[in-house]
């Protein structure tokens, strides 16, 4: 292995504010791990979790082999060995009790893992359970279903235009310590002071005086979980003073008269004593939001997680839409992502929309939300006897019982069952009550692409990041090991060789998009395109970063340009949250110009064979 000093740069997987890292290495030591001035969006910034990548790395607490627990002892041992004891823990579940019998839970790092974001997918299809949990039911779930019901995917978040508004509303969010939340912006200290200094206002409603509130124009504490009070008093005072403008966004707008009906009740001294937020406070807050050249509002993780979370999200976007602040500059926008946004493809006005509660839980009779249940209710799905009981599990990057209610119960759930697979690279409070652990690779050995969260990016950009270094030789990728798994069961056992499932996800994913009248590539013989993507294996292909659609993305990296979240004027979707069936799905043609206007020329991006700066 090379001694010499290199440098590379990737983007940090530790936060969804993604900071662009130059990180110095000598042979398979990182030296030292600095903000990368040069990139585009975060132009430097990182935080002190940043650096902290290189103790993750080398962090001797980490797994590296995996683990089989007998009793309470465990055992180092082999991939092989620890495959064939999946096999023979799990089958006998699945053969007994069918697929049905093994839940997962994907944990909040596996949206920051590629392989584990696009492959976990695979085995989640193969499995075909209803028992599927994750830690968006203890987060932000409450704003993915507003925004689902009320322009058509889950994803559809609008985030504000922080860069360009002049007045920001926050509620129950202190983005000066997450970095930002359902909003990927770096530097959110750096922007918010930016807001001010350019004459605008930054105004936070908190039950605490946070970091954020500190830095704000204005802080207004709120009695906790009274966020959808204040802000129907807003909705109400926009109308009560003939306020509401709704300006390009009337064509799209439904429901406006049930709103102003329902908004009535709710006048600033109604809701203030209930809420601790004066009237005259709350109506301050209406006008200077009417007022504004330019304003957002934002709502985070204090407005979803209370009895009225979905209430309060939607009702953020209905004043973003009242303000004719929704899907313009400065205001709240719909980021454009390169790849796989559902809300960047296919005709305005067209879909299915979403639909929620297909099934429920089995003991509570709580409804699921795309495809998940709330983890609130694992333990109980774990203990009740009777059909449909959780017998096995499977985790994905994840502490569920560290970061979910009743964590001491779930541990003790956890221990009754007759089949825990845990892929994760920590024996925790989780994980040490599973029979394997099968541990991913570290993120430097690791290519990465945010798949996620430049769907909520506050600038659209496309950044590739290349493994700093080989993963150990004989070591499972992450996407190889969830194949390995998948292949259990699906009962090809635990010999499988990944590289045919694998050849069979990408096929299936290649023929499904070309039989989309959404896609990019509809109608492209699927043969083609696979021929064009090879050599190819798991999540990154050699080939697909000179191929034209990644030189596209690349005139959009770190080494050219970030661009301000799309202005696209919205297509016909409806803004009521009773309305359903609409997709605002940004045209191909809008993405186009977007991605093709960006003025550089095609060049290669860290991801690629030349990196631009070595
Ligand atoms: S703010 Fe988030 S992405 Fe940026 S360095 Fe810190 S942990 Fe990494």
């Amino acid at each position: 292995m090379s001694t010499e000093h290199r440098t590379h740069y990737r983007t940090c997987p530790l936060c969804e504010a993604t900071c662009g890292l130059a990180i110095t290495t000598r042979g398979r030591t990182v030296e030292v791990i600095r903000g990368d001035a040069d990139d585009v969006f975060s132009h430097g910034f990182i935080c002190p979790k940043g650096p902290a990548l290189r103790d993750l790395d080398a962090d001797p607490d980490r797994l590296r082999a995996p683990q089989i627990r007998r009793g309470d002892t465990w055992a180092s041992v082999g991939w092989n060995e620890a495959f064939a004891e999946v096999e023979r823990r799990l089958t006998p579940v699945i053969q007994a009790h069918g697929r049905g019998a093994v839940g997962v839970y994907l944990g909040n790092p596996s949206v920051h893992n590629t392989a584990l974001a696009l492959y976990s997918r695979a085995l989640l299809r193969i499995l075909g359970t209803r028992s599927v949990f994750s830690a968006s039911t203890v987060d932000q779930m409450p704003k993915q279903v507003a925004v689902g019901l009320m322009f058509g995917t889950m994803l559809s978040v609008p985030v504000p235009d922080v860069d360009r508004t002049h007045y920001l509303l926050i509620l129950g969010a202190d983005p000066l310590v997450s970095n930002g939340s359902l909003m990927t912006a770096p530097d959110m200290k750096g922007r918010l002071r930016a807001i001010r200094a350019r004459g605008g206002s930054v105004v936070v409603v908190d039950p605490r005086r946070s970091k954020t509130a500190e830095e704000a124009t204005r802080h207004h504490p709120i009695r906790p979980g009274t966020d959808a009070l204040l802000l129907l008093a807003l909705v109400q005072t926009l109308f009560a003073e003939n306020r509401v403008r709704l300006g390009a966004l009337a064509p799209h707008v439904a429901g406006l008269d049930r709103v102003r009906e329902v908004a009535a009740l709710f006048t600033p001294e109604r809701v203030a004593p209930h809420c601790g937020v004066p009237a005259d406070a709350i109506r301050t807050i209406a006008r200077e939001l009417a007022d504004a050249p330019s304003a957002a509002v934002y709502g985070r993780v204090g407005t979803c997680t209370q009895e009225f979370g979905t209430l309060a999200s939607w009702l953020v976007d209905v004043v973003n839409v009242l303000t004719g602040n929704l899907d313009r500059p400065g205001g709240a926008m719909f980021p454009k992502a390169a790849a796989g946004q559902a809300n960047s493809r296919g005709a305005g006005g067209r879909g299915r929309g979403v639909r929620l509660g297909r099934h429920t839980s089995r003991v509570r009779g709580l409804p699921e939300v795309f495809g998940e249940l709330p983890i609130a209710t694992l333990a109980e799905e774990i203990e009740t006897p009777g059909d449909g009981q959780i017998r096995a599990l499977v985790t994905i990057a994840g502490n569920p019982v560290l970061s979910t209610p009743g964590g001491a119960r779930l541990a003790r759930a956890l221990g009754s069952l007759e089949c825990m697979v845990s892929l994760d690279i920590y024996r925790n409070e989780t994980t040490r009550h599973a029979h394997v652990i099968l541990p991913g690779l570290s993120p430097l050995e690791q290519s990465h692409y945010d798949v996620a969260f430049t769907q909520l990016a506050i600038r659209n950009f496309a950044r590739y990041s290349p493994p700093v270094f080989e993963a150990p030789a004989g070591n499972p990728r992450d996407w190889e090991t969830v194949l390995r798994l998948t292949a259990i069961v699906a009962g090809q056992g635990a010999g499988a060789e990944p590289a045919a499932l694998d050849d069979l996800v990408a096929t299936q994913q290649v023929e499904a998009l070309v039989g989309a009248s959404d896609s990019p590539i509809q109608g492209r013989d699927p043969a083609e395109i696979l021929a064009a993507l090879a050599p190819r294996r798991g999540p990154c292909s050699k080939r697909i970063r000179t191929a034209s659609t990644w030189a596209r993305w690349s005139r959009a990296s770190p080494r050219c340009s970030a661009r301000p979240a799309g202005r696209s004027s919205l297509p016909p979707s409806r803004s009521s949250p009773t309305s359903r069936g609409s997709v605002p799905a940004w045209t191909r043609r809008r993405r186009s110009s977007s991605w093709s206007d960006a003025g550089s020329s095609a060049r290669t991006t860290r991801g690629c064979t030349t990196p631009p700066r070595s």
